[in-house]
């Protein structure tokens, strides 16, 4: 018995058991369908080994594509469907803890190597089933020799009942006999074939090969050969054959006649090329995707001397807010825009535009000139960006950064480029973002990789390295502290302090917000009765972040419940700060979790509010007790006199908050004169460098002792 309910192999068995649940329907195995899941799991483990070895071997992923026909999925479904779920399910279920970002790709390479070993097989398969009958005809036509009378009635059954595509001609290409089958396929009745030549029946894609066979053949050098073949059909669309041709000679053994037997695998081409098409396309934008990008780039960098190459990393600046904001489909559609218009941008040959997910994008140039067109491409696509994209009759401004690097091929790898590519974009990105940077070796070198953060993460949070500061807030009329907000630092020990903005957004994608959230709460919550306990006077209260991703995980509501009791706290001590682009076109069901927490008596605050494309209207409908204008407006006080039209804007905001029993807290003031002017427009608490830059609990103890004090 296994101590671990989760391990590696129940996870592996999980992933054969959703397979074989997908696949199972469309087989026409006679095993049952526990049967076949067992028959799928040392696939399945094939796959989990070739997702997780140091080198990709597309062997593998080819045998498990020849595996599933040798099991009797045949249909073009069951590979389908297969592909499907290696793509959800494989990494998630087998991928351990390995950086995601390759796990996807190797298995995309995976699923096309999947495909390629199944078609392979396939046709392997076939090619058995047109020698059988080959043997079967020739045995007919052994029979007429002796027995005439009923090896004709014979022959004739094979020849007409076939279901695939028999015809006879002579030494000299002079078609003598069709079948039905092999009519249909060329769909132009007997007459089609009549007084027509074998050799008549080129086509442009033949390969060189299949009329040097043909020849031995009539010449009587070989008794048959295989190969794959394309014809003109008489309406001028094209048909794909496995063609088989054999030699039949006389009782004597004189070459005689040529026997072609052929299958249509038109449509299992054209099922091959979609597969391969979806298989490096990104479904979304039609762009190439990061497996053909990454083809590319590499048969690039493995070009000869003189090559140069020239890469732009795209990535737009504030797409999260928006897609949060005005929800998914808005998201997808500036997606779909926004990469019509690189497409636009790189039309010369040697260029090319790929989707590497979400909102990143790359464009290629290669040639001797490279070094000079990468800058300009770079320039056109920051221009092409320029105009607002019209989505639901707003106009939404686009803004990318963009990291260019460029280089002679054989010198680096397509990884190695692409991580480069990626710090330089990331620079551009911290200096504003709106802008395209030149990747630099040194300042490579020294960069703080997402990849190397994400993948530290999680041993971070057990091996303590995050801490928190703390930041007060203070009432505005008198100046006393009323509480403060937790802020998440990682003590890095390499990096030394990195602030949230590094690593949130990581942790929400790897899903690691969850639980660091739930430790900040923790820390957060303990830490307010600590203070309680020192300081008598009113509780001092606590605002702690939460991420989107917190919001919709189901536990949230009773973790905070259990995490406030265990540490004897009241819920009123409590305010969950969520930005304001998280609950903006949220529906009831995400909202639910706030409302119970509200209830209880924890207040809700909307962070950074103004900065999203919320309408205030929808103010009323969120279970929101605090409203935190964003520091921008804070920011436009700091000139004097402050410009009217900003004060109005705040003015409104304020007493339209208060006559729905909103507080209003305002950040980043920074200075005596906006702190008084943020007072005299009502605002109720503030929190800023001005009071205080975040620090160590104790500190907001002693702030807070002064104005008790004071
Ligand atoms: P926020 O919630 O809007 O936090 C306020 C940010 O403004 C903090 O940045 C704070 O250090 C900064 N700030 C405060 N006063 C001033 C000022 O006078 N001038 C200027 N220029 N800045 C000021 P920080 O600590 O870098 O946090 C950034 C964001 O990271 C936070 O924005 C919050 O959204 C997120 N965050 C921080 N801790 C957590 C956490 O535990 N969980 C989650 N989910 N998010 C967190
Ligand atoms: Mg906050
Ligand atoms: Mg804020």
């Amino acid at each position: 018995m296994s101590a671990e309910p989760d391990g590696p192999e129940d996870r592996l068995r999980r992933f054969a058991t959703i397979w074989s649940r997908a696949v199972f329907p469309v087989t026409s195995t006679s095993l049952t369908r526990p049967e076949f899941e067992e028959l799928l799991l040392p696939l399945a483990r094939r796959l989990r080994l070739a997702l997780l070895a140091r080198a990709f071997d597309a062997d593998e992923g080819r045998a498990v594509g020849a595996a599933l026909v040798g099991a009797h999925c045949t249909d073009p479904e069951a590979l389908s469907r297969a592909l499907d779920c290696v793509e959800a399910y494989l990494v998630l279920y087998c991928g351990e803890d390995g950086p995601q970002e390759e796990l996807r790709l190797r298995s995309s390479r995976l699923q096309h190597a999947m495909a390629a070993g199944f078609a392979q097989a396939l046709r392997e398969r076939t090619l058995a089933e047109q020698e059988a009958i080959a043997q079967a005809a020739l045995q007919a036509q052994g029979v007429v020799a002796q027995a005439l009378h009923t090896s004709e009635a014979r022959f004739r059954a094979v020849f007409e009942g076939a279901a695939i595509g028999i015809g006879i001609a002579d030494l000299d290409g002079n078609v003598l006999q069709v079948n039905g089958a092999l009519q249909r396929m060329f769909g132009g009745g007997e007459g089609a074939f009549r007084a027509r030549n074998v050799k008549d029946w080129t086509h442009a894609e033949d390969a060189p090969q299949v009329w040097k066979l043909y020849d031995e053949l009539v010449r009587g050098e070989r008794e048959h050969y295989h190969v794959e073949k394309a014809f003109y059909r008489p309406d001028g669309t094209v048909l794909w054959t496995n063609l088989t041709v054999s030699l039949l000679r006389d009782a004597d053994g004189r070459p005689q006649y040529q026997l072609a037997l052929m299958e249509d695998t038109t449509e299992r081409r054209l099922l091959n090329l979609r597969l391969r098409y979806e298989a490096t396309h990104d479904a979304l934008t039609g762009l190439p995707n990061r497996t053909l990008f990454f083809e590319r780039l590499e048969k690039v960098l493995a070009a000869g001397e003189g090559q140069r190459f020239g890469l732009c990393y795209l990535d737009l600046d504030g797409f999260k807010t928006i897609n949060d904001s005005l929800g998914h489909a808005a998201g997808d559609r500036l997606l779909v825009e926004v990469a019509d218009r690189l497409q636009s941008c790189a039309t010369a040959p040697g260029e090319m535009v790929a989707r590497l997910g979400g909102d990143e994008f790359v464009a290629l140039t290669t040639g001797p000139n490279a070094r000079h067109e990468v800058d300009e491409l770079a320039a056109r696509i920051m221009n092409a960006l320029l105009a607002p994209v019209r989505i639901e009759g707003r106009e939404l401004t686009v803004r990318g950064s963009i990291g260019i690097v460029e280089g002679a091929a054989g010198e680096r790898s397509a990884a190695e480029v692409l991580r480069s590519a990626d710090i330089t974009m990331y620079r551009a990105k911290s200096a504003g973002g709106n802008r395209f940077e030149l990747a630099d070796p040194e300042a490579d070198a020294r960069a703080i990789t997402r990849h190397g953060l994400t993948t530290a993460l999680p041993a971070a949070l057990e091996r303590g390295e995050f801490f928190i500061e703390y930041q007060p807030l203070v009432h505005l009329g008198d100046g006393s502290v009323r509480g403060a907000e937790a802020l998440v630092r990682w003590l890095h020990p390499q990096h030394g302090v990195l602030g949230p903005d590094r690593f949130i957004p990581l942790a929400e994608d790897t899903g690691l917000i969850v639980p660091l959230g739930r430790w900040v709460l923790e820390q957060s919550v303990r830490q307010a009765r600590a203070w309680r306990e020192r300081h008598g006077d009113g509780p001092l209260r606590i605002n702690v972040n939460l991420s989107p991703c917190q919001l919709t995980h189901p536990g949230l509501v009773q973790d905070t419940v259990d995490i406030l009791e265990r540490a004897g706290v009241e819920p009123q001590v409590l305010c969950l700060e969520v930005t304001e682009s998280a609950l903006i076109g949220a529906d009831d069901d995400l909202l639910k979790p706030l409302r119970r927490l509200a209830e209880m008596g924890v207040d809700i605050a909307l962070d950074d509010f103004g900065t999203g494309y919320s309408n205030l209207a929808n103010l009323r409908r969120l279970p929101v007790s605090v409203l935190k204008l964003d520091r921008s407006f804070t920011q436009s006080m700091q000139q004097f006199p402050a410009d009217p039209v900003d004060l109005k804007i705040v003015e409104g905001i304020v007493s339209l908050a208060h006559s729905l029993d909103l507080a209003v807290t305002v950040e980043g003031v920074e200075t005596g004169a906006q702190a008084e002017q943020l007072r005299i427009l009502g605002c109720d608490t503030a929190q800023g460098w001005y009071y205080a830059r975040p620090g160590p609990p104790e500190r907001l103890h002693q702030l807070a002792l002064v104005d008790a004090t004071g």
